[in-house]
């Protein structure tokens, strides 16, 4: 029995509907705008999403999700602990301040001298595809209550007429995202110095009649130190004296042994995500005081698919949520991780269409839901129009392939196994392709110039025809086979010219795939992607890269690497369907990426890159289910690599992580050849690969192709012979760090002529 059902969502995303917030921020960096016509459209975007939220009948809007590039910067402000490395002198306004946080500076110095600041570090929110800015602490970082930002935007929201319910990012949680600038201290010793700031906070939020703040803390869905976990208690009880009501909230990852720390802190609810983690929610159900809300995150807010009304609805009327309480309906988490609304979404078929469920949809779907569990009639024509869609769903033959299935249920055992090991595949390459000693090679991309965007461009639009378009892209190959014969490069790639996208452009070419003209999310500041969206089982119609790495071998007589993306990378960067496990849609992916290496080999390509540079960021937030994970996503990509001749050579490349914590799971992948993101931790990688003894050949990137700066021939070498303490010679491999697409030709051309020397004078001494 529900005493009391409400509705609210943990957070909204902040971009807009046609991403007016990345225009208003990109037009303000090049001074088009004033400051006050950016927070203008700040506060137009704010007006628009609560009145989205009021009008689709959720009893609070939530403030305190807007950001201009980013909430935890946000709340560096906030709680006044900008780094002192910035130098601020406090006469710059809060804003500037602010973007300098997040882009860096380049600071006029004595005399012509150009001092440069850089930006606080990037990384990725949880599991999301969303990157914070990460707060920098030391031991004597304080704190301050130092903005009037998320203040006045609950006044704002207030004047408004809504009922606000205030978020805020918890400190333990805040604490945990930050990272250590000096040693010999814990950033949680600063736990007592933040805490009265967000006491601060809450006492005034409770003085100017703010009824509700969500205090999110989602890392108590991680493997926390006893440290950490233990440190909740006391913090809460802290927190709890100032008189606020806190609904504690939590997602992405289920609570386990953090449940009863979670259920028993003195708050007066508790949010659960009831898609990932629905034990917590029936925990909650026995457990959690009658006293305190729930909040159920019912609705998928990370993902985009049409939710199972009637299902939520039995889950909601199960025993164990049966306890007498207040319950909030709610999304599992903030929005920020789903595109605007699928009303964008003319170009896309009807059918498809009614599946799918963003941010404003998924609004309506929990006031439906509220309505349904009231037993209100008005419930009835949205819940039958939900159960229609659903039944689409389940009966497309667009979505069910039986061809697929059955050969995904018939796959022979030693799919996932190339014909011999690799101590007998390596004769054999080596008779093939008889490579020097630290043979040279790059990523895959070159330079995506203006005139190739131009073209794509003008094809996609219809002005040019795919004859040109084929031909433009072929003199721009031509052009990038002759550089890197000139540079005496080893193993040569084509350049991917006509790609867009190292995961849109496989994409395009697969059945099961589809692509939003809107279905845009924020990835950091004022930067989207627009994730494909896999609907249905994955195929192959037809050979998707061959013709363009036939052609590229055909001007050359040395060896073309045939370059492909590979499953879990596709995965990974994608939406993907729900109605099946995501290693099941992984292994149709591998399947079809499998046939089209089979296809290169016999095209006459004898070398084949298959990148994985996201198969790190699939790894579950728990420990737990890490080896399931890792189990499945490297039987992907050897399904993809296995199908050749012993003497192909299969390479991969990962990038974007840190992959010390899992070279094993790597080294099972069985790839003859990896190239590996290493130079912008100086090498640090190279490390774990003296005590883990890396049994195939290897390229750690010698240079950082994220900056223009050009490596010297000598800083190459050095970082070489880094390289060769740990690794034998007969087993490295000499790379940039990734693709070169986002680099100019003058800059790749020097920085390749460099590399190409270093390795050059030390194979004469060797
Ligand atoms: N082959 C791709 C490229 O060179 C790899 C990109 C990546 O690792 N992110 O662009
Ligand atoms: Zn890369």
């Amino acid at each position: 029995m529900m005493l009391r059902v409400r509705t609210h969502i943990p957070g909204f995303p902040r971009i807009g509907a046609n991403r007016e917030l990345k225009f208003a921020l990109e037009r303000y960096w090049r001074g088009e705008i004033s400051l006050d016509e950016l927070e203008i459209a700040g506060r137009d975007l704010r007006a628009r999403h609560w009145a989205l939220q009021r009008e689709a009948g959720l009893d609070f809007v939530t403030v305190g999700d807007f950001a201009f590039y980013d909430q935890v910067a946000n709340h560096i402000q906030l709680l006044g602990c900008e780094p002192s490395r910035f130098g601020f002198s406090g006469a710059e306004a809060e804003l500037s301040r602010y973007f300098t946080l997040a882009r860096g500076m380049a600071r006029e110095g004595d005399g012509a001298q150009e001092k440069s600041c850089p930006a606080l570090d990037m990384t990725k929110w949880f599991d999301t595809n969303y990157h914070y800015l990460v707060p920098e602490f030391s031991a004597d970082t304080d704190f301050s209550l130092n903005s009037e930002r998320f203040f006045s935007e609950i006044d704002e929201a207030k004047q408004l007429g809504h009922s606000v319910k205030a978020v805020l990012i918890g400190p333990l949680t805040f604490l945990w995202l930050g990272k250590e600038k000096t040693a010999g201290f814990s950033r949680l010793d600063l736990l007592k110095k933040i805490l009265p700031i967000y006491q601060q906070i809450l006492a005034r939020l409770h003085a100017e009649g703010t009824e509700w703040v969500q205090i999110d803390e989602p890392i108590l869905g991680l493997d926390l130190p006893p440290e950490w976990q233990q440190a909740f208690e006391p913090a809460y009880h802290q927190l709890a004296a100032t008189g606020a009501r806190i609904l504690l909230a939590t997602y992405f990852s289920p609570l386990k042994e953090n449940f009863n720390l979670a259920s028993r802190l003195p708050v007066a609810g508790l949010h659960v995500d009831a898609v990932r983690a629905p034990e917590d929610a029936l925990l909650a159900g026995d457990w959690l005081p009658a006293h305190k809300v729930l909040s159920l995150g019912l609705i998928d807010g990370r993902n985009i698919w049409r939710a199972d009304l009637d299902r939520t609805l039995d889950f909601l009327r199960s025993e164990r949520l049966s306890t007498p309480r207040e319950v909030w309906l709610s999304a599992s988490c903030s929005l920020l991780h789903v595109p605007f609304s699928v009303s964008a979404e003319t170009g896309l078929d009807a059918e498809l269409c009614s599946w799918l469920s963003f941010a404003a949809e998924k609004l309506q779907e929990l006031q439906t839901l509220k309505l349904a569990l009231q037993g209100e009639a008005s419930a009835s024509i949205r819940m039958d129009e939900s159960r229609r869609a659903l039944q689409s769903r389940g009966a497309s033959r667009r979505v069910h392939a039986p061809e697929v299935g059955a050969r995904l249920s018939a796959l022979p055992p030693d799919i996932d196994r190339r014909k011999s090991p690799f101590q007998e595949r390596r004769p054999a390459q080596k008779a093939r392709f008889h490579l020097p000693l630290l043979p040279t090679t790059t990523i895959g991309s070159f330079p995506q110039t203006a005139s190739i965007r131009a073209a794509r461009a003008a094809f996609r639009r219809g002005e040019m025809s795919l004859g040109d378009y084929t031909a433009a892209m072929r003199e721009e190959i031509a052009g990038t086979v002759a550089f890197q014969e000139e540079a005496g490069l080893d193993v040569l790639v084509h350049g991917e010219a006509e790609r867009n996208d190292m995961v849109e452009y496989f994409g395009e070419k697969l059945s099961g795939f589809a692509f939003t003209a809107a279905g845009w999310v924020q990835s950091y500041g004022s930067r989207c992607v627009k994730p494909p969206v896999i609907y249905g089982d994955v195929s192959r119609p037809a050979p998707m890269t061959v013709d363009w790495s036939r052609y590229a071998q055909s001007l050359t007589p040395k060896p073309m690497k045939g370059m492909l993306t590979g499953p879990v990378t596709i995965l990974q960067w994608s939406f993907v369907r729900d109605d099946q496990p995501r290693a099941t849609t992984a292994a149709q992916i591998a399947l079809a990426i499998r046939d089209e290496v089979i296809d290169l080999e016999q095209a006459g390509i004898g070398i084949i890159q298959i990148d994985e540079p996201a198969i790190r960021e699939g790894l579950p937030l728990r420990r737990e289910g890490r080896a399931d994970y890792l189990a499945w996503a490297t039987r992907a990509f050897r399904i993809a690599a296995s199908g050749v001749a012993d003497d192909t050579q299969i390479h991969t490349h990962m990038c974007y992580s840190e992959f010390n914590d899992i070279l094993p799971e790597i080294a099972s992948m069985d790839a003859d050849v990896i190239t590996i993101e290493t130079s912008r931790s100086d090498m640090e990688l190279l490390e774990a690969f003296a005590t883990f003894r890396y049994p195939n050949e290897i390229g750690p990137g010698v240079y950082d192709i994220h900056s223009p700066r050009i490596p010297s021939t000598e800083e190459i070498e050095q970082l070489l012979n880094k390289a060769l303490a740990v690794i034998p010679a007969g087993q490295l491999w000499v790379n940039p760090d990734c693709g070169l697409k986002t680099r100019a030709w003058p800059e790749t051309k020097a920085a390749l002529a460099h590399m190409v020397e270093a390795a050059r004078h030390l194979r004469d001494k060797l």
